[in-house]
Order: structure tokens, then C-alpha cells, then sequence
């Protein structure tokens, strides 16, 4: 007798931001789901970004009108949603008259500031900039400035798949996607992990690949895609503050890009991006030495802090995975999302997601359960634009939560209250709920990292390796000391093998 596999609604591939938006949202509409990702989390283009909620200022130029209205209005859902992993951010833009008219610029910032719903978020000003206090050159003397928000990318997804857990998905991974194909009108789905093959069966499949999009559809579906995809890659460097305060710049550069300096994590500036084809492995993506040139160019022309490349502590990039609009310019290639809902012999049905912006993938989310409402009759409604992710539930204030985690846990320092604040708001009871001294948190990785922090994003959050938990949950990796990762690592493979003992027992 033939084997019978779970049926699940819908099984997504891809643990990026769109996968976790759409597995989250079909969970809580009542949709039994399975998601399955071949690395950790938001391990490509999610944690690769800019890091911004925004609505894209540069995108009014390309006319994408439909995006930034969209894009604006979810800036305070999102914030909302998770207020301690998304904050707002003023952005000052230096005034360059050779390049964009003020009158251009004015206009801009008028539609930016009334396009979308916005209460929260002020509106756009001009500055004027002394020339002693400014970071900037002297000879920049006024700019332009307007809100949008900074976000913890790769968190953002991890609470997203929080929450679809919590509804009652399965997610996992380290679990690849080898193939699928219909079979008496439902998906039979081939999984592997290191466990294994595995076989799980599904009425609707997800294909939300990011840059593998189109690749999956040939290769592991046979299916030809009915859209093409561009890759563009984007990259970022990491230096020392440029600058005190807590503003980002938004540079013009005189190819008419736009390249951002963002307040990173206290110590940093985040400058970027760039964009460029990419044709190779979007599993290997790095910094070119173009583009390290291109960005410390940008920086230096702005900027009084004069960089070179030796200042730089550390770098990554991404791929885009846009849908190709035949444009010849990369940067003015649409950055809006396209769903593909194609019916597989006649019943069965694949949704395939194209591009996307992190700021948009509740909407996108949203779309895709528009477009399968026919296969799912009883599927509850729209939910997700009041709901709280992980960590933002009974959160009245993040300095009151901070305060509160300073008076409960003795010797407690300063940097490390705040960064729980921010990465995990109202779940760090999950892990402090018995401790009252820093004594009791366990074994100290250094820079603020326990035992009592590892085990629960080992329990909770899917984190396997040092990397895991170093550049994508806590973003410590800037400041650890390669001994310190190794002492982690030979922990987490213990701990392993506790869970395992525990698991056989
Ligand atoms: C440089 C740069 C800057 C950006 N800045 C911003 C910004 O500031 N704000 C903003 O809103 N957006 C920004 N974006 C866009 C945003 O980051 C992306 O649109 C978004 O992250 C794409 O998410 P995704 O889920 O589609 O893809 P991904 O995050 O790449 O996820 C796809 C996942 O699918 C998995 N996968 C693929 N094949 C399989 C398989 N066979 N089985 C199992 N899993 C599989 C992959 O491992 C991957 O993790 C930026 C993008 C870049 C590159």
C-alpha cells in the first residue's frame, strides 16, 4: 500500500521575509501550512538590506507610484506591529543643486509626506547647516529632511515566523525543497534535510525562492516562469560612527544614484547600497572592490570623516531578485512585487512571488490570500495589519521595559538591557522570567552573550550555528573575537546533543 503523507493546505518555499509573511498570514487565517527554508532564516537578500521601512523617496523618479503609496502606509503599521525591532529614523538629504533642483526635491518630499496615511512620522522640513557642528563639507549648507523608519531585518522575519508557528505552522529548516509535482490533485513535495528525504503533500505550493524564483520553477518544478528575473546585487560597508546623533543621510551621488549613511548599532554607520547585475551563485555573493570604492567615494564627498578602505569593519551584500521590466539601467529596474498564480494540470495551484521590498511583505501577504481565496472557501479574512508580533505584545514603553529588565536582573550592564529591549521587547521574559543576577544567566560568550539568551534562540528561534546567532539574531558578530565564536560553536554542538539525548529518551 502506498505511504500516505500529510496534507498540508500550503507549503512555501523560502524562509526570506516574503515566505514567512505569506506562511504567517495563511496561519492565521485557520490554513494548515509548512514552510521550509535550505538555510537558517533569512539568511540571503532579508538580512542583506538596507535595513529601512520606507517608502523609497528615489522610487517617485521612476514613477512607481502604486509602490511608495503602499510602502508609506505600512511604515506606521509596521512600526506598530513591532516597534521594538523597527524604529523611526529622520533622513537628512544635503542639497546638490547641480543635481536635483530644489523645486524637484520640494515636490518629492510634498507627495512623500501625503501619498500615504501618516500620524506617527513627522513631515518633511528644510535645514540649514552650521558649518562647525555639521559632519558634512563646509561647503554643503543646506539639505532637505523627512522620516521613514530603520528596521532589524533578518529579526523581522524570525518573529514572523514566530508567529506562524505559534498558529500552528511547521517551519524547517535547514530543509531544502528538492522537487514537486501534482499527483491526484494535490503537490507531492520532496523535502531533505540531514535527517533526510521526506515526502509531505500539499493542496497549494508557495514559491517565494527570492533570487532562486525563476530557478526553482525550471529546475526543481519543470515549469517555465512565466516572468523573468534580474538580479541585482547591493552591497554595504560598516565603518566607525561617521557622525554623532541619531539622523541618517540620504547622499546624491552624481550618477544620479542615491546612497544611504544609516546609524548602526551605536558604534556604526551603515553605508550603501549599490546595484549591479549579478549572474552568479546568489549563495555567494560578496563586495567588489568597485563597489568598496563606489561607497568610500560617495562617503568622502559628503562627509568631513575622510574613509579608506582600512576603516571598513565589515561588509555584506545581497541580490535583488526583481521582475525583469526590460529596463538598461539596474537601479531603474521596478522594485514592486508580482504575484504568478498558475494552475498545475488544470486544478492545482502554485503561486510564485517576484521581487518585493521588505517594507511591503504584509501587502504582498495579504495579495497572495486575495488570490487563493478560491481554493480555500472558509478561510478566515485579513488580519494581520492589528496584530503584534512576537515581543510587541503588553509593551507600553521600551524604556520602561528596559528599566524593568535593569532592576530585576542585578549587574546587569547597561548595552545588554538594551539590546534585549530591541531585539526581543516583552518575549526577553522568556528567558529572564527566574533570573534575578547576572550570575544566573550562565555561561558569558562575552559582549553581553549567555547561556540563558543561547538556549532560548536555540529553542525558539531556529538558531543552530555561532553565525545564526551572531549575525542574524543579535548582530554581535561586529564586536566578538574569533576564540569567542569557537567557545560558542563547541556549545551549541553540545547542546545539540543534550536536545538529542533528551529527544531519544
Ligand atoms: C542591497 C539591498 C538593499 C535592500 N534594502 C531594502 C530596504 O532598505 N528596505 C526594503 O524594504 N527592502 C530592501 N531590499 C529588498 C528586500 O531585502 C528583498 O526584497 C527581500 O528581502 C526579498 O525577500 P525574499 O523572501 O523574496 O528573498 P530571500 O530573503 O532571499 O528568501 C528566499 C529564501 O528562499 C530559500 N530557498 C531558495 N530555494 C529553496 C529551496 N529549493 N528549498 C528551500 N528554501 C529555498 C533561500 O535560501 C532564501 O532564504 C533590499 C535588497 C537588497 C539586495
Amino acid at each position: 500500500m502506498q505511504e500516505q503523507h500529510p496534507i498540508y493546505d500550503m507549503v512555501v518555499i523560502g524562509g526570506g521575509i516574503n515566505g514567512v509573511g505569506i506562511a504567517c498570514d495563511a496561519a492565521g487565517r485557520g490554513l494548515s501550512v509548512l514552510l521550509c527554508e535550505k538555510d537558517d532564516l533569512a539568511s540571503h537578500t532579508s538580512s542583506a538590506s538596507s535595513k529601512l521601512i520606507h517608502g523609497g523617496l528615489r522610487y517617485l523618479e521612476h514613477k512607481e507610484f502604486r509602490l511608495v503609496r503602499e510602502a508609506l502606509a505600512e511604515r506606521e503599521v509596521l512600526l506598530s506591529k513591532a516597534p521594538h525591532i523597527i524604529r523611526p529614523m529622520r533622513f537628512i538629504m544635503p542639497h546638490e543643486p547641480h543635481l536635483r533642483p530644489a523645486w524637484l526635491i520640494r515636490t518629492g518630499l510634498f507627495f512623500y509626506d501625503h501619498l500615504g496615511k501618516r500620524e506617527q512620522l513627522a513631515g518633511s522640513n528644510q535645514v540649514e547647516f552650521s558649518s562647525i557642528n555639521s559632519p558634512l563639507h563646509a561647503e554643503i549648507t543646506r539639505g532637505f529632511e523627512y522620516s521613514d523608519c530603520a528596521v532589524d531585518d533578518a529579526r523581522l522575519v524570525v518573529l514572523n515566523a514566530m508567529q506562524a508557528k505559534e498558529l500552528g505552522a511547521k517551519v524547517l529548516t535547514r530543509t531544502q525543497c528538492l522537487s514537486a509535482k501534482t499527483e491526484n490533485g494535490v503537490w507531492t513535495v520532496k523535502l531533505e534535510n540531514s535527517h533526510g528525504e521526506s515526502v509531505v503533500r500539499a493542496k497549494v505550493l508557495v514559491n517565494a525562492a527570492g533570487p532562486w524564483v525563476a530557478e526553482f520553477l525550471q529546475q526543481n518544478l519543470k515549469q517555465k516562469s512565466p516572468y523573468g528575473v534580474r538580479l541585482i546585487q547591493g552591497s554595504h560597508i560598516i565603518v566607525p560612527k561617521l557622525y554623532d546623533g541619531d539622523k541618517a543621510f540620504i547622499m546624491q551621488n552624481d550618477d544620479q544614484r542615491i546612497v544611504f549613511a544609516i546609524p548602526y548599532l551605536q558604534d556604526y554607520t551603515l553605508i550603501g547600497t549599490t546595484d549591479q547585475e549579478f549572474q552568479g551563485d546568489p549563495n555567494h555573493v560578496e563586495i567588489t572592490q568597485h563597489e568598496i570604492d563606489y561607497l568610500l567615494d560617495v562617503s568622502n564627498d559628503h562627509f568631513k570623516v575622510q574613509l579608506t578602505q582600512d576603516d571598513i569593519v565589515a561588509s555584506y551584500s545581497g541580490v535583488r531578485p526583481l521582475c525583469d521590466d526590460e529596463s538598461d539601467n539596474p537601479s531603474a529596474v521596478t522594485r514592486d512585487y508580482t504575484l504568478s498564480l498558475t494552475q498545475v494540470e488544470g486544478a492545482v495551484a502554485l503561486l510564485s512571488v517576484f521581487g518585493g521590498k521588505l517594507t511591503t511583505y504584509r501587502k504582498l501577504a495579504e495579495s497572495a490570500m486575495t488570490l487563493l481565496k478560491p481554493y480555500f472557501e472558509h478561510m478566515r479574512g485579513v488580519w494581520t495589519a492589528a496584530a503584534k508580533l512576537p515581543g510587541a505584545e503588553h509593551l507600553v514603553s521600551l524604556d520602561i521595559l528596559k528599566l524593568n529588565i535593569l532592576e530585576q536582573i542585578q549587574n546587569l550592564d547597561d548595552n545588554t538591557a538594551e539590546r534585549w529591549t530591541h531585539a526581543y521587547g516583552s518575549r526577553v521574559w522568556d528567558f529572564l522570567k527566574n533570573i534575578h543576577n547576572v550570575d544566573e544567566l550562565g555561561q558569558h560568550f562575552g559582549c553581553g552573550l549567555y547561556a540563558q539568551e543561547v538556549d532560548y534562540l536555540v529553542e525558539h528561534e531556529w538558531a543552530r550555528t555561532s553565525q545564526d546567532i551572531l549575525k542574524r539574531r543579535t548582530k554581535l558578530y561586529l564586536k566578538f573575537e574569533e576564540e569567542s565564536v569557537q567557545v560558542l560553536d563547541k556549545y551549541l554542538i553540545s547542546l545539540r546533543e543534550r536536545r538529542l539525548k533528551k529527544e531519544v529518551a
